[in-house]
């Protein structure tokens, strides 16, 4: 399976397109006139916070399926209860569908179609059967819970609206959460025919939303997004065998590590020192450690949501807390966390538009959570 790897520095149109017209995309959808785009609006940031698909990226696909005749629909589910009105705006989508004169749909509605894997089901955007392909235009981020977020974890946006926090409340611990994230793809990979990323200004640090801009200066695009992500992960400086959906993905695409295929001066490729999460080991020391050694650990590793000065009340993190943990008191600078309650999914983090949600971490947290 390969996986194409381009520099290209800046959100220069040009440059982009010409990557786009490379990718020979006419051949792959060649019997397949109604086209679904899937960027990653995860809420209502601008393209400078790199948060979100950025809008030239989408336009150049658009403008390239449009010259080969091609039906589209751009669409996401942001998470949680942001306005969706103002993530299409914030995001560019708007002024996008309004230029070429296609339709910018909500998954909220629209429909759904439950599926099931043998453990687990998901309501679904009816969507992604009404078209005849979905291109995946993901975003090259750090993630606070799963450490990665490219391609696949980008699908998990075509579940619905707020009925995403169910399944962080229901699989709290990111092993679990990793289960769901591959589960999914196992059930829609088949309706996607294409992934392409945008890694020009990715995200490092404390993502995928309240993380630094990265100027990786890369876009990656692949017919399989387990392939894609193996790459750009391990680019990232992450080992993908350990990012526990990734693996399973692979599987479900029926692909095996030594059959990515990468040009040449791509091969071991890492980006310099990325400010790249690892929660994932808190999970593995405990795993291995002796009863007494795992309390301590337990006792002084802790990481959970926390407030700083930048709260505007707007209330939408109260609203997305799948546990109902939060509540915003008349009066109060911010909401408050019932940490009881709390599972640490990262909802709140994730949702805030104004990045005043931060993950408070011990000094244990700090030495390990980089
Ligand atoms: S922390 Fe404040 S600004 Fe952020 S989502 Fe919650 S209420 Fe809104
Ligand atoms: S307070 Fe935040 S981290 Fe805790 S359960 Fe609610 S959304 Fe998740």
């Amino acid at each position: 399976m390969k996986v194409q790897i381009e520099k290209i520095e800046s959100y220069d149109f040009d440059k982009i397109y010409h990557f786009i017209e490379k990718l020979q995309l006419e051949k792959i959808l060649l019997d397949k006139q109604k086209i679904l785009l899937k960027p990653n609006l995860l809420g209502a940031f601008p393209p400078e916070k790199a948060v979100t698909t950025n809008p030239v990226v989408v336009d150049a696909v658009i403008t390239f399926l449009k010259k080969i005749g091609k039906e589209i629909i751009l669409g996401d589910s942001p998470g949680g209860s942001t306005s969706v009105k103002l993530v299409w705006e914030l995001t560019g989508m708007k002024q996008l569908a309004e230029k070429h004169n296609i339709p910018l749909v909500n998954f909220t509605t629209g429909g759904i179609i439950h599926q099931r894997t043998k453990k687990l089901k998901f309501p679904i955007t009816k969507y992604i059967w009404d078209v005849d392909a979905v291109i995946n235009l993901c975003k090259y981020k750090t993630h606070s819970l799963m450490s990665y977020t490219g391609a696949v974890k980008n699908l998990y946006g075509l579940i619905p609206g707020l009925k995403k926090s169910d399944y962080h409340k229901e699989h709290p611990d990111h092993t679990q959460f990793a289960k769901v994230i591959s589960g999914l793809y196992s059930i829609v990979k088949e309706r996607i025919v294409f992934n392409i990323m945008d890694g020009i200004v990715g995200m490092e640090g404390e993502g995928p939303s309240a993380g630094d801009p990265r100027n990786f200066g890369v876009m990656f695009a692949s017919e399989s997004a387990s392939a894609l992500d193996y790459v750009a992960s391990s680019m990232m400086g992450f080992q993908p065998e350990k990012l526990e959906y990734i693996l399973p993905s692979l599987e479900a695409d029926n692909i095996k590590e030594d059959e990515i295929e990468i040009l040449d001066e791509w091969q071991n490729f890492k980006f310099h020192k990325v400010k790249i999460k690892k929660v994932g080991l808190y999970v593995k020391i405990l795993a291995y450690s002796p009863k007494i050694l795992k309390d301590v650990f337990k006792k002084h590793f802790t990481y959970y949501p926390d407030f700083n000065d930048k709260c505007r009340k707007c209330n939408i993190c109260v609203e997305s807390c799948p546990m109902q943990a939060m509540e915003l008191k008349e009066g109060d600078a911010h909401p408050t966390i019932d940490y009881d309650k709390c599972i640490k999914c990262m909802c709140c983090h994730e949702m805030c538009p104004y990045q005043a949600i931060y993950v408070h971490k011990s000094f244990l947290a700090k030495f390990i959570i980089k």
